[in-house]
């Protein structure tokens, strides 16, 4: 299914939407601009004199009067789904990857020794090296890190939670990653 990004007033990721979302924002004549390289051209109802009319839409639309979402400034709901992507299906310890059932979240600081379950503490793990580590600190269980966990951004939070991105959102969200964010590498 193909997925328009809609931005807020700021020029900030707002929410992804559907084809149907963006079309009724059109025909209520609330986008601001359209960015990206492809066109959609819609068809929209019928008017007094029997003509048609077509709504041509663009990859990203910047909603006109849409306000910046404030739990966007805050941090992202942690999920194993996203966490997961965070770091590739990739696990911090032995740098296999892994399929999502063989993937488990890892507490980098054991919640045992007070660790919490935040995005900056947790790194995925293949369950085996999970097991392996157990209750310790990466340098207890000489395990060491491969790679830091880090919270993502906004723009990589959008990155991470459409399935199907399309070359132009992606070139736009990959633009703004900062230079540690793992999801670089996926572009
Ligand atoms: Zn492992």
């Amino acid at each position: 299914m193909m997925q328009i990004l809609g931005l807020d007033v700021a020029g900030n990721p707002a929410q992804w939407l559907s084809a149907e979302q963006a079309i009724t924002e059109a025909a209520r004549d609330k986008i601001a601009w359209q960015w990206g390289e492809r066109t959609f051209v819609f068809r929209g109802g019928w008017d007094r004199r029997g003509e048609r009319s077509i709504i041509e839409l663009r990859p990203i639309i910047a909603l006109a009067g849409r306000r910046p979402n404030v739990w966007m400034r805050e941090s992202f709901p942690l999920s194993n789904a996203f966490l997961f992507r965070r770091d590739r299906n990739t696990c911090a310890y032995c740098g296999g990857r892994f399929a999502f059932r063989d993937l488990s979240r890892d507490h980098v600081i054991p919640r045992v020794q007070g660790g919490k379950d935040i995005w900056s503490n947790v790194v995925t793990a293949c369950r085996a090296c999970n097991q392996k580590k157990g209750g310790r600190k990466p340098e207890e269980a000489r395990m060491p890190l491969l790679f830091v966990p880090y919270a993502p951004c906004l723009w990589e939070h959008f990155l991470l939670s459409s399935r199907e991105i399309l070359a132009d959102q992606m070139d736009f969200l990959v633009a703004r990653l900062p230079a540690h964010s793992r999801a670089r590498l996926n572009s």
